[in-house]
């Protein structure tokens, strides 16, 4: 569904990723591990079109979208959950979801979707009117995961889901993002929790300096000692 061949990508004269190839299959759920600066955060930028790649290919689903623009992107129905939830804040909740259907596809289909998508968040769904600044932050993850579903996505990219939260609000993203899975749609999520997403993934990646150092399936790199040394601090 997704292919990264051979990428390189950066800010300005700096490269940060260097000759990065992966893949993402239709109804995967696939990780990118690393520590900080590695260059997820870049890898998922350079994917969606805010970066273009200086060297290589991205396929997605058989299109060249290397050179193709953010808004582009996103209308073939790849869509980013940011770092840091990135709300609007004195927006309801429900604007905020809707905001999310802004694509072609899912614009017409907004009422639709925001019904199927709160299946999936009770709470949020407790929450429809309330501005978005007034909730906790793992409902405020849910409501930014949730408004990445309102666009229908084919591939739904999550930037560092579980980042500030509480062990417990962990579990429940997870849990979430897997029930995401369930329902057809295809994952790559971007963490520093190694355990916990190594958990949630069928595959994963281990990005060190801009280089994909390791990949592997994802129960296979929990016991792998480089990354249970480096990551799992064992
Ligand atoms: P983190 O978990 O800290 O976000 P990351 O693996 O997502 O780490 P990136 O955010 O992709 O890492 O950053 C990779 C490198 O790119 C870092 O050295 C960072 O300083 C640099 N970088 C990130 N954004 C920019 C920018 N806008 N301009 C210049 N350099 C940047």
């Amino acid at each position: 569904m997704l292919e990264l061949k051979a990428v390189d990508a950066g800010y300005g004269a700096t490269t940060i990723l260097h000759s990065v190839s992966l893949n993402v299959q239709a109804g995967e759920s696939v990780t990118i591990i690393g520590g900080n600066g590695a260059g997820k955060t870049t890898t998922l930028r350079t994917i969606i079109g805010l970066l273009r790649p200086t060297a290589g290919t991205i396929h997605f689903e058989g299109q060249d979208i290397s050179r193709l623009s953010a808004h582009e992107v996103v209308e073939l129905g790849i869509t980013l959950v940011p770092e840091g939830r990135q709300l609007f804040p004195d927006m309801t909740v429900r604007e905020n979801l809707y905001m999310g259907a802004f694509r072609r596809d899912a614009r017409s289909q907004a009422e639709k979707t925001l019904k199927e998508v709160l299946e999936l968040f009770p709470r949020v769904a407790e929450r429809l009117d309330q501005q978005a600044e007034s909730l906790s932050g793992g409902e405020q993850q849910m409501v930014a995961i949730a408004r990445g579903l309102m666009a229908r996505p084919r591939l739904l990219m999550f930037d560092e889901p579980s980042l500030g939260l509480a062990p417990i609000i962990v579990e429940q993203v997870f849990s979430v993002i897997d029930s995401i899975v369930k329902t057809g749609v295809t994952v790559l999520i971007v963490e520093q929790n190694v355990h916990h997403t190594l958990n949630a993934a069928d595959r994963g990646y281990v990005l060190e300096n801009g280089e994909v150092v390791l990949e592997d399936a994802a129960q296979a790199l929990l016991t792998n000692d480089h990354v249970r040394q480096a990551y799992l601090g064992i």
